[in-house]
């Protein structure tokens, strides 16, 4: 993704109400009264997000993204909505365990994430075994993970990072909109609207991790 500089945003960001400042503090007691707690990872500007959160009332959401050009637009949206559900974090993915504790999310969405395709920067992707191992520790017993994306490499790559950490795969598909029990209730990211209207087939895999201390 191109990053353009946004005047103000930054200001924005620290002052909405809807972006939490300091995610350290709520380490452990993001979930209200008990209701389930999703949570996507590079939600970009924030379509599937408000998306889930408007389509979903009963869950709480929380949308994740490193960079404040592009999280001031999931602002924007969500302060138009004003979804009482969804709460954003300006965070990286890296720090994610200073700010959830063990346990504390049901379902982990990844949207088209960053390919980094050169394997000097595997580390980096939001499927490599370095991330899993952190979705694992947060996510609930019977939590697990969504991946989407129309990149085939990146998709071929996670499934097998997947798989060789451990994790059970609950269904594949690599042409999500061609199939009516999968893209059922889909809602669509930006760059799914993007890839899919220039005819990209989209791919799409959930994961549970496997049983905790068996690995
Ligand atoms: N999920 C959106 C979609 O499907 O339209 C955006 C996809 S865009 C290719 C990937 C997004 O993930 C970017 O906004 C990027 O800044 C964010 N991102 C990449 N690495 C991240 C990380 N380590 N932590 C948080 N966000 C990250």
């Amino acid at each position: 993704m191109r990053l353009k500089h946004v005047k103000g945003a930054e200001e924005a960001i620290e002052q909405s109400g809807f972006v939490v400042q300091e995610p350290r503090e709520l380490r452990g007691s993001w979930r209200r009264d008990g209701r389930p707690l999703c949570i996507e990872i590079g939600m970009g500007k924030g379509s599937f997000i408000t998306g889930m959160a408007a389509a979903h009332p009963e869950t709480d959401y929380i949308g994740i993204e490193k960079f404040s050009s592009v999280l001031i637009k999931a602002v924007k949206k969500q302060q138009e909505l004003a979804l009482p559900n969804l709460r954003l974090l300006r965070m990286d993915a890296e720090e994610l365990l200073t700010a959830f504790a063990p346990g504390e999310a049901d379902t982990i969405y990844l949207n088209f994430s960053d390919p980094w395709p050169k394997e000097r920067h595997a580390k980096r992707r939001l499927t490599s075994p370095q991330f899993l191992e952190k979705y694992k520790s947060i996510l609930t017993e019977g939590g697990w993970v969504e991946f989407k994306t129309d990149n085939m490499p990146l998709f071929e790559y996670s499934v097998s990072s997947f798989e060789e950490s451990g994790w059970k795969l609950m269904y594949v598909t690599r042409d999500l909109h061609a199939d009516p029990v999968l893209s059922a209730g889909n809602i669509m990211t930006e760059y799914e609207e993007r890839f899919s209207a220039k005819g990209n087939p989209i791919a799409k895999l959930a994961a549970v991790p496997g049983l905790r201390g068996s690995d």
